[in-house]
């Protein structure tokens, strides 16, 4: 097999304090998927942040590019790396300690060598260049306003996504790297926060209020 398929484009990332820079390299077409998720927790992720109005759509959605973990690099700030769990699961949120900017979701270990890169800081015109346009729903309830019409995602694509990603790597480490965690013993660079009960209920309540007040101003 050659490596000569197709050229890799680059999309650069740097957080709002420029402590962290890195880039994701991308194939033409690209083999991720964008989607955006109106789930509660997502919105909960914003809120604890304070980039509701960063990472939140008019619909309360967070927009991220589904991809594989080896084609995100970090060349700088990875010592700024922080991540939370606002569920107390294993779904790790990651963000710049110091600007609280998102950076990306995955999973609290490297074997399903795939991450979910929060789009909310990237430039939106190369942003649809490199990753394409087509974008599809998840956790629509959890939304605000008319989301009718959008196209949803195809729950067992995503699973079927995440398989052969998941089997791929068993067999190439290389795509388990992720920038995100310790090559060395697969563990994230960061220790997870975890909410309190009584945090994340008031994370809670102010993700209701915004949804209200998003509902209103439309
Ligand atoms: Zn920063
Ligand atoms: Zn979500």
């Amino acid at each position: 097999m050659t490596s000569t398929a197709n050229p890799s484009q680059v999309l650069e990332f740097q957080c709002q304090c420029g402590a962290i820079q890195g880039a994701v390299h991308e194939t033409a077409p690209p083999t991720g998927r964008r989607l955006v998720c109106h789930c509660n927790d997502c919105q909960a992720f914003a809120h604890y942040l304070g980039k509701e109005k960063l990472m939140l759509d008019d619909h309360a959605g967070t927009h991220v590019y589904q991809m594989d973990s080896s084609k995100f690099t970090i060349n700088k700030g990875q010592d700024q790396l922080a991540c939370v769990t606002v569920t107390g699961g294993p779904l790790l949120r990651w963000y710049c300690a110091t600007c609280k900017t998102p950076i990306a979701n995955t999973l609290s270990s490297t074997r399903f060598a795939f991450l979910s890169l929060i789009l909310s800081g990237f430039d939106r015109g190369k942003t649809d260049a490199l990753l394409g346009r087509e974008v599809e729903h998840v956790a629509i309830p959890s939304g605000v306003g008319e989301l009718g019409k959008v196209r949803t995602a195809n729950m067992p694509g995503m699973l079927w996504n995440l398989l052969v990603r998941t089997i791929k790597a068993r067999f190439n480490p290389e795509l388990k790297k992720s920038p995100l965690f310790d090559d060395t013993t697969g563990k994230p660079l960061a220790v997870p926060v975890k909410l309190e009960p009584a945090e994340r209920l008031a994370i809670d309540e102010k993700a209701d209020i915004y949804r209200e007040v998003l509902a209103e101003i439309k």
